[in-house]
């Protein structure tokens, strides 16, 4: 049974991006493979946060993992920050990693071209490694993310072929699995740019917790062109191609089909359409996280998890060390 992992990090709400993106897989994926779903906190912290926002946070997206269908009897959820292995296999392969490589992120250099360096944290830097060593710790075979992943899913690959090189063999190169359709959610006001968390109009995102109305009113108010063609065309009108996506793979209808439904209606009918399509598919998803939230069964359930992944994490930390050359033979 080939192993997953994957994470989401608790630097905002998740967003239906988020979702459609990383966590619907992760949920496709548990039936049939060994599964282990984090919420990377110390991924969180590259930038600054509010110690109990980020706490609250990191449980709040526990529970939305739960009440998307993460079963934990068939996957593994704990909290990164738990597992001190994360960190550590972290300075052992920032060790192994290139500066030059690092600057090539888009991440950073979009940033740093928007912001300058100077006031960047260096762990923003560097998180790709933190990132390399998530997934490397668990032997990991396929990593199940959005589009925006797949460069730091690379610099993983290059990082395990560096390693085994140099070492012997020692970590397992992983797979990308991206979905086909909802990889790439855009924002809804300006769909040229990819929707997140911590972006900061608000309208732009649909967060799985919002109030139900304020999520019809954002699809409702969400950019498009104004020839008023359901039609889907990324590059010429990437607002109606985003709804078009977001409405395939909720209700798994191709865009095909959905073009040829809305052939003479106007984008009026079909946002709102769209609007009652995720306001049911977010409801009950509400529901089940409210009953979940503050239970002690999650607590439990991340324990449990957290125990898991120590237990892995720390052999395969002994034997990277033992790799390296680093404290004692015993
Ligand atoms: P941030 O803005 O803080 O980076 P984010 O919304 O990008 O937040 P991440 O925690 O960075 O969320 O990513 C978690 C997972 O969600 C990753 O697998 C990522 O590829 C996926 N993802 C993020 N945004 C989208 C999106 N707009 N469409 C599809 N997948 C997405
Ligand atoms: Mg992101």
């Amino acid at each position: 049974m080939s192993r997953i992992f994957s994470g989401i990090k608790p630097s905002g709400d998740l967003t239906l991006g988020n979702y459609l993106g990383a966590l619907k897989n992760f949920v496709a994926l548990q039936d049939e493979h060994d599964c282990f779903f984090c919420i990377v906190d110390l991924h969180a912290i590259t930038v600054a946060q509010d110690r109990l926002e980020l706490r609250k946070r990191t449980k709040d997206i526990a529970a939305l993992y739960l009440a998307c269908g993460l079963d934990p009897n068939k996957a593994t959820i704990f909290i990164q920050s738990e597992v001190p292995g994360h960190a550590q296999l972290s300075w052992m392969l920032e060790c192994q990693t290139y500066y030059g490589e690092l600057s090539r992120m888009t991440q950073f250099k979009d940033k740093s071209l928007k912001d300058g360096t100077a006031g960047l944290s260096s762990g923003l830097f560097t998180y790709p490694v933190l990132m390399a060593s998530d997934i490397l710790l668990y032997d990991t075979d396929i990593v199940p993310v959005g589009e925006d992943q797949k460069q730091h899913v690379e610099l993983t690959r290059d990082i395990v072929d560096r390693f085994n090189n140099r070492y012997g063999d020692t970590f397992v190169k992983p797979d990308l699995f991206i979905p086909k359709v909802g990889a790439r959610i855009m924002d809804l006001q300006d769909p040229t740019k990819k929707m997140s968390k911590s972006e900061e109009n608000d309208k732009g995102y649909i967060l799985l917790l919002d109030d139900l109305n304020r999520i019809k009113k954002k699809i409702m108010s969400a950019k498009t062109d104004s020839d008023n063609l359901i039609k889907f065309d990324k590059d010429n009108k990437p607002g109606i191609s985003n709804l078009l996506s977001i409405y395939s793979v909720i209700t798994n209808k191709s865009i095909e089909s959905l073009e040829e439904f809305y052939v003479g209606k106007g984008y009026g009918d079909f946002k709102k359409d769209l609007a009652e399509v995720v306001v049911s598919f977010i409801q009950p998803i509400q529901d089940r996280y409210n009953e979940i939230r503050n239970s002690k069964e999650l607590d439990d359930i991340l324990d449990e998890g957290r125990d898991l992944a120590n237990k892995l994490a720390f052999k395969k930390v002994k034997k990277v060390e033992h790799k390296i050359g680093l404290g004692r033979k015993r």
